[in-house]
């Protein structure tokens, strides 16, 4: 074989795999984007049929279930061992919009004026609208969450984490480490919502704080 043909041969190979790896990228990219919408589809089907059976029953279990969810999030967080040391201290608006309901401990229900907490502050960013990471941290879940649909939470160090619910495509993967003001993922109504909107956390030890001191509101 002369040098020439060896030249040749090294160039088509390295073409060969270079177009290979950027077909199977293009392949598990729309994998992930099906099963997003797969899950939200049989979810979506889940809520229509319980509706449909008896609304207030259905409500009163959603909002049990969202509170174990809640709990659940809780625990996890608060066995977690972080040694991230990069945050900024400073947090910037995971969105932009209204503050449509805020945190509170106190919340009148809208439907049985019952009083129920809101764990977190909604933004009314229309749907599609991108989110932001508030500061630097690293993604330590990016998955579906019943009720809170495809949720991300971020881990900034120092016991505090960052959480995105309802949203209606992740773009971020567990261990990434994102720099603030980056895109983690795109507002939606996943999950237990009424319409598109950002959902948004704030953490201590896993347990909840007010986004009120740490946002711009
Ligand atoms: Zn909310």
């Amino acid at each position: 074989m002369t040098l020439k043909n060896c030249v040749k041969k090294l160039i088509c190979g390295v073409v060969l795999v270079v177009m290979a790896t950027c077909v199977a990228g293009l392949f598990s990219g729309s994998i992930v984007l099906a099963d997003q919408n797969d899950r939200n589809k049989e979810w979506r089907e889940k809520l229509e049929k319980a509706a449909e059976d008896d609304f207030s029953e259905f409500i009163v279990q959603q909002e049990k279930e969202l509170d174990n969810t809640s709990n659940q999030i809780e625990q996890e967080l608060k066995i977690l061992k972080s040694s991230y040391i990069g945050a900024t201290g400073v947090m910037i608006r995971p969105a932009p919009g209204p503050i449509t309901s805020p945190y509170s401990k106190t919340k009148v229900h809208p439907v049985f004026g019952a009083v129920r907490p809101h764990n977190g502050t909604d933004i009314g960013a229309p749907h599609g609208h991108e989110i932001c990471a508030v500061d630097n941290g690293i993604v330590i879940y990016a998955d579906w969450r019943d009720n809170y649909g495809w949720t991300t939470i971020l881990d900034h160090g120092n016991g505090l984490t960052t959480l995105y619910a309802h949203q209606s495509k992740l773009v971020v993967n567990i261990g990434d480490e994102v720099v603030k003001g980056d895109v983690i993922g795109y507002v939606g109504s996943t999950g237990y919502s009424t319409g598109p909107h950002l959902h948004f956390e704030v953490r201590r030890d896993g347990e909840l704080r007010d986004p009120y001191h740490y946002i711009p509101y």
